[in-house]
């Protein structure tokens, strides 16, 4: 660590783990060493709170409260923000590199670059699906159901393919968004839809997706997709369908600056980390949310969620501190709070701590939960005025 310049700490990724994780840091008091210079770094100039990133198709939601700019949020901070895209890690000479010929020193790293959508599983998916993880695929995905909604077409056919929560989500959504106009269907290779979800939430799915005449395709598997076409393989027989939009929700899989680090890493190329999430025999660099495979203090793995990775937030940025202010780390203990679905614009299922419950009640206490969940109070509270606001707004207009 360089003795005459304040020490780096370099966050990776403005998601679900790294924004959060600088915003704790951000409060953690430095007074035994000078303040650090916290640096965070994404390719994108917002963050974005995914799990409400389907409210944007249906204009339930708008950009600006699901996905406030960095320099909002990091306004009142000492936080850094750098908008550039992650190219390389040297951890020897303990350097990132980023486009356009920039790089950053670090003394300690938080990688948080999450995952992507693999889009090379079947023929013609990279080049005629559409995924949805990012703004911009919300944004290109929106341009599309545009264009449909605007064509001349009656019978609109869209095909999801994926029947995790994403793909439920999405069916419900935009089901609600065409009503009559499209026939949707749901593809998924597994026996049921929401494999892993409790039994309440997956049959308050089912009977959501029935009532919007969502078909289920289960046991099938997509082999092949086209500009107007694809096919399916059910029980060994291959049918090819016509199909105006293919919506691809499959797969998460590590993004290759993460994958080719000479870092110990699981099958997947998620980077494997000690229980106080750091990367195995490199303590100076921390790894959490989707790029990390992590096994907690009490031996259980930690999905590859928003709710894990907001809880290792809080855990990376006490141990970064730790670590430099001579003080025990703290093994990361995760704690399953349940889990919430958006079934359409009016509907939605959770089950946790107890409670389960669906329908419109449902669908009031998810946004509450995700508004508690969102950065910032100062974002918090701009956005619930405006969900306070705008039903008297949309009244008088
Ligand atoms: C549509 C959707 C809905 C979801 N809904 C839920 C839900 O309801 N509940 C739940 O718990 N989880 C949900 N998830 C999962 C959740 O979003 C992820 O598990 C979580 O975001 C992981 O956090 P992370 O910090 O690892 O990655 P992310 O939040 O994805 O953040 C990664 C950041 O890194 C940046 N980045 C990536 N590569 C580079 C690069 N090379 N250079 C610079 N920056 C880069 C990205 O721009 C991004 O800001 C959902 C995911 C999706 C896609």
């Amino acid at each position: 660590m360089s003795q005459e310049s304040a020490t780096k700490i370099c966050i990776l990724g403005g998601g679900f783990g790294g924004l959060y994780t600088a915003l704790r840091l951000n409060q953690l008091p430095w007074d035994s060493i000078q303040q650090p210079e916290i640096t965070l770094v994404d390719r994108c100039d917002r963050f974005v709170f995914t799990p409400l990133l389907y409210e944007l198709l249906t204009g339930e939601l708008q950009t600006w409260e699901i996905a406030p700019p960095y320099a909002e949020l990091l306004q009142n901070t000492a936080i850094r923000f750098c908008q550039g895209y992650v190219k390389k890690i040297d951890i020897d000479q303990r350097l990132v590199q980023l486009d356009q010929g920039r790089e950053f020193n670090y003394d300690r790293v938080v990688l948080a670059l999450g995952g992507e959508t693999p889009l090379d599983f079947v023929p013609g998916a990279s080049s005629y699906a559409y995924p949805f993880r990012t703004i911009a695929d919300a944004y290109r995905l929106q341009e599309k159901l545009r264009l449909l909604e605007s064509s001349k077409q009656d019978n609109i056919r869209i095909a999801v393919v994926g029947g995790g929560y994403s793909g439920v989500e999405l069916a419900c959504k935009l089901a609600d968004r065409f009503q009559q106009r499209a026939k949707f269907r749901l593809i998924e290779m597994g026996t049921d839809i929401l494999g892993n979800s409790p039994d309440f939430n997956r049959q308050a799915a089912r009977k959501a997706l029935t009532a919007k005449g969502v078909f289920l395709d289960l046991e099938t598997k997509v082999t092949q997709i086209a500009a107007d076409q694809m096919s399916l393989e059910y029980k060994g027989h291959i049918d090819t369908i016509p199909v105006d939009l293919v919506l691809w929700t499959v797969g998460t899989q590590v993004n290759p600056v993460v994958r080719d680090l000479p870092l110990e890493h699981n099958q997947r190329g998620q980077i494997c980390t000690s229980p106080t999430l750091q990367a195995i025999a490199h303590p100076e660099i921390f790894a959490l949310g989707d790029l990390a495979q992590i096994q907690d203090a009490n031996r259980q793995a930690v999905p590859a969620t928003a709710q894990a990775a907001f809880q290792q937030a809080d855990y990376t940025a006490w141990n970064v501190w730790a670590s430099l202010t001579n003080r025990p780390l703290l093994p990361f203990k995760y704690q399953h709070l349940g889990e919430m679905m958006a079934l359409g614009v009016d509907n939605a299922t959770l089950s946790g701590l107890g409670v389960q419950l669906d329908g419109p009640l449902a669908y009031v206490a998810r946004r509450l939960a995700y508004l508690y969940r969102m950065p910032t109070w100062e974002h918090q509270l701009r956005v619930g005025l405006n969900w306070l606001t705008q039903p008297i707004v949309d009244a008088i207009a």
